[in-house]
Order: structure tokens, then sequence, then C-alpha cells
């Protein structure tokens, strides 16, 4: 079970130091003009340290006023039926999980602004995106992605000039320069990711998939939060064989998937996230490097 206290954002642990230190700076001003023998400074002294590293505890793991205002509000039925009948990822959660997802799609919801070019944004679409988000980062309590404030939603795909149209090419991109901070994406191909069938895409789970690979400055493919280092060398050398698969018509991974390990790693974590089980049966060894990188506890 995950802890709810311990989402957490940056700037309450500044605050946290910045208390700590303020108490340490007291209580050790008053412990050096009170304390008449060596013997009982000391035993101040060790008496401040612990009171400080008790506040600074406490106070880190407040939660934040945002995530308050989300546990306090409940979670619609109605949003609930939405979920149950187009998000497999959350039908496949345990109770107490999906509250805890539940909780995750608010307090996203709360913090992004997600607005329709020349298209109307229902809960249904809103619902799909913040999901999107979550699945990845599910097992990561503390993640939150603070690199955008909106989401750009298309009616369809679109080019590099943003016009919007059937036979444009972009499904999704996350911005750059004037577009910073932003992600946008067509709302007809989010849609078709969550049509039931059990497809192997999700154009908005990619393009979260580049924000967390963006999180440590650069999109390579090698997320610092996903992977720890000793992972990496053996992560790639299986990443390698993959693509040379997808070159030989061997694989059934997105051949977008050949572009770059970036793009690997979105294309195959869209068919990890959604469809599951066909991910282990066709790529078991695959399986067991997602299933490390994202924590999954599915169908191990
Ligand atoms: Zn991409």
């Amino acid at each position: 079970m995950y802890k709810y206290y311990s989402i957490k954002n940056r700037k309450k642990n500044l605050t946290a130091i910045i208390i700590s230190v303020i108490m340490a700076i007291f209580f050790m001003f008053i412990s050096y003009f009170s304390a008449q023998t060596q013997k009982q400074l000391l035993l101040m002294i060790l008496s401040t340290l612990l009171v400080v590293v008790l506040a600074y505890y406490y106070l880190s793991y407040v939660p934040s006023k945002k995530w308050k205002d989300v546990l306090r509000k409940p979670f619609p039925e109605l949003w609930k039926d939405i979920l149950l009948k187009n998000v497999e990822f959350y039908v496949e959660l345990a109770s107490d999980e999906k509250e805890y997802f539940e909780n995750r799609i608010q307090y996203f919801l709360k913090t992004k602004n997600i607005t329709g070019i020349e298209t109307e944004i229902d809960d249904k679409l809103k619902l799909l995106i913040a999901s999107s988000a979550i699945m990845p980062v599910f097992a990561f309590p503390e993640f939150e992605y603070n690199n955008i404030n909106e989401i750009l939603i298309y009616p369809e795909s679109f080019d590099e000039e943003y016009y919007s149209g059937q036979d444009k090419k972009i499904l999704g991109m996350v911005g750059n320069g004037a577009m910073n901070r932003m992600m946008i994406l067509s709302k007809k191909d989010i849609l078709s990711s969550f049509n039931g069938k059990r497809t192997t895409d999700n154009v908005a789970l990619h393009e979260f998939v580049h924000l967390i690979d963006k999180k440590d400055g650069i999109i390579d493919g090698l997320p610092s939060i996903l992977m720890n280092k000793a992972f990496v060398l053996p992560w790639m050398r299986e990443l390698k064989k993959e693509i040379s698969k997808i070159k030989d018509r061997k694989s059934d991974i997105n051949p977008y998937g050949m572009t770059n390990n970036s793009e690997f790693l979105a294309v195959a974590s869209e068919y990890f996230f959604m469809s599951p089980k066909r991910f282990k049966k066709e790529h078991p060894k695959l399986f067991k490097y997602f299933s490390k990188i994202y924590r999954n506890k599915r169908f191990k």
C-alpha cells in the first residue's frame, strides 16, 4: 500500500529545512547560556539535535495543501464508471490501490490545465489523459510532472506548424521554445488508444514517458528516476537487440521505436502498459526489464 503522505513537493522540503535550522540555532543558543557544566551542555546539544531531526522529519512528511485538498474531495462515482469502462490498468488494481490512483488523478487534474483548441474537452478525455500520465509513475509516489503546466488538445493529428487535419502526421509532442512547458495531443488518437480493444498504442502515455525521460535534463531513453546505474548496461544491450529485431521485421513493437533509444522506450512503454499480458508473452525478457524500471507488480 502506498502512503498518501509521502506526496510532498520540493518547496515543502525547503521550508522544512529552514524551520529546522532556525529551531536548531534557537535551541543551541538557549543550551549555551543555561547549561552549568560541560556534561549538561553536551546533553542539551544532543537533545536539540534530536528535536530538530524529528521536526524535519515531521515537516517534510506533512502533505502539501494541494494534496490535502485532493484527499478531502470525494472522487465522483461517474468518474469511477468512466475509468472502469475505459482504463484496464485501473480495473486490474486492488481496491485500496484504485483509491490511490483516483487521488493521483485528482492531483494531476488540479495542477495541470487541459485546453481544447477548436475541440470540446469532456470529463472522459480529461480522465484518459490523467490516467496515461499516472500509469507509468504509479509506483513513484513522489513523482510530479513539474516540467509542464498545460496540455493542448487538437481535434486530430497535426504538423510542425500546428495545423490539424487527417493527413497530418504528428499525434503528440512535448513542446520546445515558445511551446515550452506544454504538451500537445490529438484527441482522436487519445480516444482510439482506449477503444476497449487492448491496443498497444497510447499517444498520451508516449509523451508522458518522454517527460519522465526529460526530468534529468536530456531525452535519451535513460530516465534517471526509473533507472539505477547498475541496470543501464544490460538494459541497453536488450534495447539494441530488440531494435535490430524491429529492423528485421521480427518484432511486433511499433517500428517508430527504431528512431532512437528514447523513442524505443516510449513506444515499448505504450505496449507494456496497454497490453501487459501480450507484452509478457511476446517479450518475456523486456517485460522483466520494464517491470523493474516501472516497479511493476502486475502479471509477474
Ligand atoms: Zn516520441
